[in-house]
């Protein structure tokens, strides 16, 4: 039953590994701990200025820092987003969201007062350019996606994203949710100098270990940065945010890091799908969408074992399949253990 949240939160778990909302299972870097720390009595009680931490943030994607907005996690990115664009004079308006997308596509965009409409994935939850083309109407005022794709965690060819740029009425914008662009090592962002009509999202709740401080960020030209700054309250982003973002770009290591263990945990899942003879998609993003069957009985089952996984059985073409981030190999390895505990113990 709907609670009227814009996006329904899923239910708090304590202790086990958390592998249901693609987290860094790490944590973040300890530079980020050291930053916090070191901010002022003062700061604390100044309106934040993050000129510094956009500027950094800029530097880091090469591009200026009029074509960055910080925000209070992705999430605000994307409500932002829709309010800005979507028009509020009665004209007809519709979002096209690509199937399956992230829950707060649809919410948002509904809450801005457009239509949604969906662009539907191919078979077996392939990106399918024509589709999503042909959901595009005079009324469209973006299409939202999310490159690599959650939860199959494919990326779609930059070369796709260009042509559906292209095939979009006057005015209006495709919007590229790059939040496991880390993992996958695709970005689109420079293609904001060519391209008047995309915007690109980032989020560093996810590669970078920030979840628990919300801060992400949109790029786009400066006039539509500009567009975007008319939908957002002044200050969104906090001291501690704006300290630790700049700490955690700051600390190319760790990430490398990080992305190696992500690497390998996916490398651990794959092998134990593989031998219990589940079916799963291979992934760019630091998740495995894979089918269990059951899946909200798995789910429930690997959670009484300490093992937190997304229940994915409703998205569109997901019939069946749970999520498992990949974060550090050991969790991978553990949770494969209980699967395998759990799909021996169930009749299937
Ligand atoms: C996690 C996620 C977000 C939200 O990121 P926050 O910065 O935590 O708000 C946005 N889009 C996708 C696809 C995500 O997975």
């Amino acid at each position: 039953m709907s609670t009227g949240y814009l996006y329904e939160p899923l239910p708090d778990v304590s202790g086990g590994a958390r592998l249901h909302l693609n987290e860094n299972s790490a944590g973040c870097s300890a530079a980020v701990l050291s930053a916090i720390r070191s901010v002022t009595r003062e700061q604390i009680a100044w309106y934040p200025a993050y000129s510094s931490a956009t500027a950094a943030c800029a530097r880091a994607f090469g591009v200026s820092p009029d074509s960055v907005l910080l925000t209070n996690g992705l999430d605000e990115g994307i409500l932002t987003v829709s309010l800005a664009l979507v028009p509020r004079n009665g004209e007809p308006s519709d979002v096209v969201v690509v199937e399956p997308g992230y829950g707060m596509y649809g919410p948002s965009a509904r809450l801005a007062g457009a239509t949604v409409r969906s662009g539907e994935p191919g078979p077996d939850l392939s990106f399918d350019l024509d589709r999503v083309i042909a959901a595009i109407t005079p009324a469209t005022r973006f299409v939202i996606l999310s490159n690599p794709n959650n939860p199959a965690g494919a990326v779609i060819p930059h070369e796709s994203l260009l042509a559906l740029a292209r095939a979009l009425p006057d005015g209006a914008f495709l919007f590229v949710d790059e939040a496991y662009a880390d993992f996958a090592g695709n970005c689109a962002i420079p293609a904001i100098a060519t391209v008047p009509n995309l915007i690109v999202g980032r989020t560093f709740a996810k590669a970078y270990g920030l979840a628990g401080i919300r801060i992400g960020a949109v790029f786009a030209r400066p006039d539509v940065i500009a567009r975007l700054r008319g939908a957002i309250a002044p200050f969104s982003v906090n001291v501690f945010a704006s300290v630790a973002l700049e700490a955690a770009l700051n600390d190319r290591g760790y990430l490398e890091w990080y992305l190696h263990q992500v690497r390998q945990a996916k490398d651990v899942l794959y092998e134990g799908f593989t031998r219990l003879g589940l079916a799963f998609w291979r992934s760019d993003g630091n998740f495995v969408l894979v089918r269990v069957g059951d899946a909200p009985g798995v789910r429930q089952a690997l959670s009484a074992r300490g093992i937190h996984v997304r229940d994915r059985s409703s998205a569109p073409g997901c019939e069946g399949c749970i999520r498992v981030t990949a974060g550090l190999p050991d969790d991978a390895r553990a949770c494969i253990t209980a699967l395998e505990e759990v799909l021996c113990a169930a009749p299937r």
